[in-house]
């Protein structure tokens, strides 16, 4: 839309998507040994700008620069932090340690990481269909397969140039992407309210906690699960972050909301752009993983490239790595 193409989406709000429950956190130093996350420098070139245009696009701006403080919860951590503190690539995104923050219970020292972001993904998202809606260019219903033809790329009644299928999970019950390496891992998520959390910071110990939707709302999450029976929240996961939340701030807290929802995520952890090997404009932009606010814009961008300006995908992200597709 953004480069006047004509669009339609197709979307019914699955159960267990995975955008409308993510925080939208892009965190530049992961880990317990505060490694640089996977081409970060990249891609924080891409979705900068990209997120500051899709502002001035839709009038409203989605997406925060943010502090993240995360503990630190031992000498041989500490000596970890100092290390990386000189070294060549991680200079500015860390800073000497602090000590303790009031509303959290640490074990005495708080790392400071710079080039935090966060996208605030709901309401993008919301935005983004009442857009569509405006222009009668949405569909909400769900994608029937039987009754689309991938030679002619005709849909029911509709009739269009390509495809680019974006479903998330469910992508695992697409016929012509069923036999890509899905996995799907679920995570579950407490909110509550809390008045004096900084907007513009984000403070990780065991889990992330962050400002996110109305004013005084903040997410707590989330744990990683491959093997569970539905894509709801579970009685058994809310008492443990319930817990974790007791462990992380010094007050008491209260959930006011428990989600769930699925990544989409794969075996060899890498996403899937391009094109379908035997239907040339069937395409799909997938495996997005637990990282679709920094991946999503670079992925987009490359996908676009290979359709209308004959780009190459390189081979870590192309779809066609899967030889199962064939
Ligand atoms: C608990 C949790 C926390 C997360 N936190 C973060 C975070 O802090 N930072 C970050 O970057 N990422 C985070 N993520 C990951 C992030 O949510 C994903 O990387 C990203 O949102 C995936 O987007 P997607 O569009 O590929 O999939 P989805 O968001 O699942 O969207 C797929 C869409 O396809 C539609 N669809 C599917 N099948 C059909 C069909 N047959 N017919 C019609 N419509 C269909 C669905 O309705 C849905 O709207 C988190 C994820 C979870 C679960």
């Amino acid at each position: 839309m953004m480069q006047g193409k004509n669009v339609l989406v197709i979307d019914n709000q699955e159960v267990g998507r995975s955008s409308v429950v993510a925080a939208g956190i892009i965190n530049p130093i992961t880990g317990k040994k505060f490694v640089k996350s996977w081409k970060f420098d990249e891609l924080q070139s891409v979705f900068v700008p990209f997120y500051r245009q899709v502002a001035q696009f839709l009038g409203e701006n989605h997406f925060f620069e943010k502090t993240i403080y995360r503990t630190i919860n031992d000498t041989a951590q500490l000596n970890e932090w100092n290390n990386r503190l000189g070294m060549e690539g991680y200079r500015g995104f860390m800073e000497a340690v602090k000590p303790d923050l009031p509303l959290f219970k640490t074990n005495g020292w708080i790392g400071q990481i710079n080039n935090g972001y966060q996208l605030m993904i709901p309401k993008l998202l919301d935005d983004v269909r009442s857009l569509l809606k405006s222009r009668n260019s949405i569909l909400e219903e769900k994608f029937d397969y039987e009754k689309f033809d991938a030679t002619s790329i005709t849909y029911k009644n509709i009739q269009a140039e390509r495809i680019i299928f974006c479903e998330g999970f469910r992508g695992s019950q697409n016929p012509y992407f069923k036999n890509l390496d899905w996995i799907g891992t679920k995570g579950e998520v407490l909110l509550f309210e809390m008045n004096n959390f900084p907007r513009n910071t984000l403070f990780k110990s065991k889990m992330f906690a962050t400002p996110f939707g109305q004013k005084n709302q903040i997410w707590f999450g989330a744990n990683y699960e491959n093997d569970y029976a539905n894509v709801l929240p579970t009685p058994k996961r809310k008492e443990e972050l319930q817990h974790l939340v007791e462990e992380t701030f010094t007050g008491a807290l209260k959930p006011v909301a428990h989600l769930a929802a699925i990544r989409p995520t794969n075996k060899d952890r890498r996403p899937y752009i391009g094109s379908h090997p035997n239907y040339k404009n069937v395409h799909i932009l997938n495996g997005l993983g637990a990282k679709g606010s920094s991946l999503a814009p670079f992925l987009v961008l490359k996908l676009y490239a290979h359709i209308f300006e004959n780009g190459a995908i390189e081979n870590e992200f192309n779809v066609q790595r899967c030889t199962k597709l064939r």
